[in-house]
């Protein structure tokens, strides 16, 4: 597509100058139409039995995001105490947060068995603290299925080589732990790795993890994880990923395990980048550029501090550039290098990338952010985080985070 900013109506006829005047920038820009969307296709993945999608969170934990997937009727994951709470905060029922732990205190699980909220256990060692804590009580137990996927090497969770979940030649460990002490194995859950656009690795995954369930009686729940990959490069024509054939792949393998089974538990799945990410865009600012042997450069104040995803994982995310309120267009292209301003050399948002001729003054529009944009953000190199804005289904700017001052930053010193 030639801008998805014009043809998703991205701002809503709002003037993004308006927005960088008031708000800054950089700043993330959320649109609540596309959110709601993504929110709801998760909602109807499996539709033949009893299903629920839990938004996993940590892609995005802004409050007011979180109220709008509680308004959507979404389930959620929990990684840590600061995302169960800010999910209670948000008015969330205990009963549709699922804590996945990992290497938790015991603290942690304390927090959740108080709360009523039901915990997913990464490792023998953990169940066994659990089960000393919350004798005769219920959790559910992460299983490495021994297969992964992802797009990167860091966002692999199982397989030979991850920190992740009970491998499964230890399944008669853990029914031996349950039984010491009297748990309730009430769910089994894996998750397989982030990112994948095709279907087939995750469904081959599906298939094996419904072979280990079998191994389980009674359960109340099966739930296969998040994954679900998003089109970064949509200025390409990258399409998206299929729902509709998946869904069908999807229900064709569950229908094989439920008659083997005997009865259709709950089943379960755990999207977080699919929910969130192509509702946010960081509208930014140009303000260099330049030629350093043979290389140009565009200097902008999207840095690392403000979207990791590159810097981290070499990760792609299309730019799209603003001038007197139109998109650039994408003609006579030149290869150039987009940076930020952080004093890092992999300070770099798109490397050798082929882009317009680009001004000091342009507004430059990075897509696709939703998604571990500002939940990963930090303040290095003391540039505090940025406002959050959400344009509203009737065409409003709401500010749904205000940007941190250097004020906030000071305040930790008081100790
Ligand atoms: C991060 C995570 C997810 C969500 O992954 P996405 O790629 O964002 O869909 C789901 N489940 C677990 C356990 C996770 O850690």
């Amino acid at each position: 597509m030639e801008s998805f900013i014009k043809e998703s109506n991205f701002f809503k006829g709002n003037n993004p100058e308006d927005i960088a005047a008031k708000y800054g920038t950089p700043v993330y820009v959320y649109n609540e139409d596309i959110l709601r969307d993504r929110m709801r296709r998760v909602s109807r993945i499996i539709t033949k039995y009893e299903f629920h999608s839990n938004y996993s969170i940590k892609a995005n934990t802004n409050i007011n995001i979180l109220k709008i997937a509680l308004s959507e009727g979404l389930y959620t994951d929990a990684m840590s105490i600061g995302e169960m709470r800010m999910l209670l905060d948000a008015g969330f029922p205990a009963e549709k947060i699922f804590f996945v732990s990992n290497n938790v205190s015991r603290e942690e699980m304390q927090f959740a068995i108080d709360n009523n909220i039901l915990v997913s256990i990464d490792s023998l060692s953990q169940l066994e603290q659990f089960g000393e804590i919350n004798r005769g009580g219920k959790c559910a137990v992460r299983i490495n299925p021994g297969v992964g996927a992802g797009h990167h090497e860091k966002v692999v969770t199982a397989g030979k080589k991850t920190k992740f979940a009970i491998a499964e030649e230890d399944i008669d460990k853990i029914f031996d732990i349950a039984s010491k002490y009297d748990l309730t194995i009430a769910g089994i859950n894996q998750h397989v790795g982030s990112l994948f656009m095709d279907p087939e690795p995750f469904l081959q995954a599906v298939k094996n993890f419904l072979r280990i369930a079998m191994k389980f009686k009674n359960l109340e729940f099966i739930d296969f994880g998040g994954g679900y990959g998003i089109p970064y490069h949509k200025l390409d024509d990258e399409q998206e990923f299929p729902m509709d054939s998946f869904k069908k792949d999807f229900e064709l393998l569950i229908d094989e395990f439920v008659k083997d089974y005997g009865y259709a538990p709950l089943f379960k799945t755990e999207p977080g980048r699919y929910c969130v990410a192509e509702s946010g865009v960081i509208l930014g600012r140009v303000h260099a550029t330049k030629q350093n042997s043979g290389v140009k450069y565009i200097g902008t104040d999207i840095g690392m501090n403000v979207l990791v995803r590159p810097s981290m994982y070499d990760s792609w995310h299309d730019i799209e550039f603003m001038r007197d309120n139109e998109i650039v267009k994408r003609e006579n292209l030149t290869e150039q290098t987009v940076t930020g301003n952080i004093c890092e050399s992999g300070d770099i948002l798109a490397k050798n990338r082929m882009l317009p001729a680009v001004k000091e003054g342009d507004l430059a529009i990075v897509l696709d952010a939703g998604a571990y944009g500002y939940a990963m953000a930090s303040s290095y190199n003391t540039r505090p985080r940025p406002a959050e804005v959400l344009i509203t289904s009737n065409g409003e700017v709401k500010c749904i985070r205000r940007a941190e001052t250097y004020e906030d930053i000071m305040r930790l010193f008081d100790c």
